[in-house]
């Protein structure tokens, strides 16, 4: 039940290039993926630090939730994403200790896993995203 780790850290940002830029002029890292999300209207680039990941996200459509929490909140920490074993499992274990769920059961995200979000009004402000690996 434990999760295996930190599995990436969702960065909201304006400008992807600009960000980007950053990242590898900061610490030398190198962005290794920039992938576009249909689904959620972002495009997403991810750098490795150890075994997590940041991933930056940039809104392609003002309505998306990216682009909606620019409007509101400005660049920042969007969400945290732990690793799990079995997402089923974990999802059904958040609902019955009454954790209010965004997804009901997992849907694709970026990088093929699959992931699924917790709302912040129950886990004290942030967005927890859980996400599971099949491809392993
Ligand atoms: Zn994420």
């Amino acid at each position: 039940m434990k999760p295996s780790h930190i599995e990436h850290i969702g960065i909201a940002v304006s400008n992807l290039t600009a960000a980007i830029d950053l990242y590898e002029k900061l610490f030398g890292l190198k962005c290794y993926n920039i992938e576009e999300v249909p689904d959620q209207k972002v495009k997403t680039a991810f750098f490795k630090v150890g075994e997590t990941k940041i991933e930056l996200l940039e809104s392609t459509d003002p309505e998306s939730s990216i682009g909606k929490f620019i409007a509101t909140r400005g660049e920042g920490i969007h969400h945290i994403a732990f690793a799990v074993n079995d997402i089923e499992k974990q999802l059904k274990h958040a609902e019955e200790i009454g954790i209010r769920l965004i997804d009901a059961r997992p849907r694709k995200g970026a990088e093929g896993l699959d992931i699924a979000f917790l709302h912040p009004k129950s886990t004290s402000g942030v967005l927890i995203e859980i996400c599971e690996d099949k491809n392993k």
